[in-house]
């Protein structure tokens, strides 16, 4: 009999897949201080909250996803808090009983149900790929398609807002073979007093490293045009976002030998789209929570691809789940011009992990055993859980009578 060419038979991921359901959704914030103040110009983060959703499935295999934010709400409309509450809510009942190895499928019907809320379904699509991927014994960036690296570049972002402190920040990371790309934090201050903090750091560095500013939309069109001939100057290669407009970001492109990066502006594949049609930048920051999740982050990838946009693997500080999910979704862009920025892990003080993640040479790797290749510390966990148990002070509870 002849087989359908479209579909073949394939009896060996049946037996390994079939008929295997979601049974649970559980949501938790966990709260992790940073080893420093990170001040960026929109907040001050003196700690990070995560969002973790763990999915068990009926087979025993559970999944684990993240969703983190840069200040709460200052970032965007979504917070932590507010994506423990969509997922509780509107998610789970969505997702209990659906076929667990069809995530496409699943992530389809919730994009159909549940708008906007991008965060979220980041972190509930990482859960369900970490869950395919211990299922069929695959890593999430085979199961999107296949990896085309095993380690990513990471970018450390210079945030202490003090000029002398950062070069101090950036010699160690050199000296410890950490990072050798330091993206400054600037827009906080004057134009003028940024500029000089960027060329103070630049000469101090040298050639042993490259640097970049990220200006968090902070500058109007105007201050943009003092600030960028002055980056050039300093030797800065790249500025991210110096202005909230789109429109504005693209009459910036192309205007002075500088990298201009869209950050904020990206949005996910639609607005992707609209950017490039215009060519409103020469990079692109994909970060698979804006993207709305790891294979829309690749969508955007396709897209900057097409319009010979270059690329770069964004973070929103996610801890290790959101960093390592990212990693295995750029590990499959087929261009990373400007290597990535996941070092979200080592901004915190505490490890919620069995065994960190391998940041060495300069370099994340990617992890290659099934799923995201990572296991959570339950006992370390339960420490920093926002509804942990506490001690009451005060005195003592009155009776029942
Ligand atoms: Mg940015």
């Amino acid at each position: 009999m002849q087989q359908n060419s479209c579909q073949p038979e394939n009896p060996g991921f049946a037996a390994a897949t079939g008929s295997v359901v979601i049974d649970k959704v559980e949501t938790m914030l966990v709260d992790l201080p940073t080893i420093r103040p990170h001040k960026l110009s929109m907040a001050t983060m003196s700690g990070q909250t995560l969002m973790l959703v763990r999915v068990r499935c009926s087979d025993g295999t559970v999944g684990i996803g993240e969703g983190t934010t840069i200040g709460g709400l200052a970032y965007g409309g979504e917070s932590p808090e507010g994506m423990k509450l969509a997922i509780d809510t509107y998610f789970a009942p969505e997702m209990i009983g659906a076929d667990a190895n069809r995530v496409p499928a699943l992530m389809a019907r919730l994009h159909k149900g549940i708008r906007d809320n991008r965060f979220a379904k980041c972190a509930v699509e990482t859960a369900l790929f970490d869950a395919l991927g211990h299922r069929t014994g695959l890593p999430v960036s085979e199961l999107l398609g296949g990896r085309l690296r095993d380690r990513l570049p990471v970018a450390w972002t210079l945030a202490s807002g003090d000029t002398g402190r950062d070069i101090e920040e950036a010699m160690n990371m050199l000296a410890t073979r950490r990072h050798q790309i330091f993206k400054l934090k600037i827009g906080r201050k004057s134009v003028r007093e940024d500029v000089a903090h960027v060329a103070a750091i630049k000469k101090a560095l040298g050639d042993q490293a490259s640097v970049r500013v990220d200006v968090n939309m902070a500058w109007t069109e105007l201050e943009a045009h003092h600030g960028l001939p002055g980056l050039v100057d300093a030797g800065c290669e790249l500025v991210e976002q110096p202005v909230a407009s789109v429109d504005a970001l693209a009459r910036l492109t192309g205007k002075f030998p500088i990298a201009v990066m869209a950050d904020e502006s990206l949005m996910g594949p639609a607005t992707a789209f609209a950017i490039a049609r215009n060519a409103g930048a020469d990079v692109f920051a994909i970060k698979t929570e804006q993207s709305g999740g790891l294979q829309a982050a690749q969508h955007v990838a396709a897209i900057a691809d097409a319009a010979q946009i270059e690329l770069y693997g964004g973070t929103m500080l996610e801890g290790a789940f959101g960093t390592i999910s990212s990693a295995h979704a750029f590990s499959t862009f087929r261009q990373l011009q400007w290597g990535t920025e996941l070092f979200g892990p080592l901004l915190l003080t505490e490890e919620i992990l069995t065994q960190p993640l391998e940041y060495k040479d300069f370099h994340l790797t990617v992890p290659t055993t099934p799923g995201l290749g990572i296991q959570l510390d339950e006992d370390r966990v339960l420490h920093f859980r926002r509804d942990r148990p506490r001690k009451v002070v005060g005195p003592a509870a009155t009776p029942a009578v």
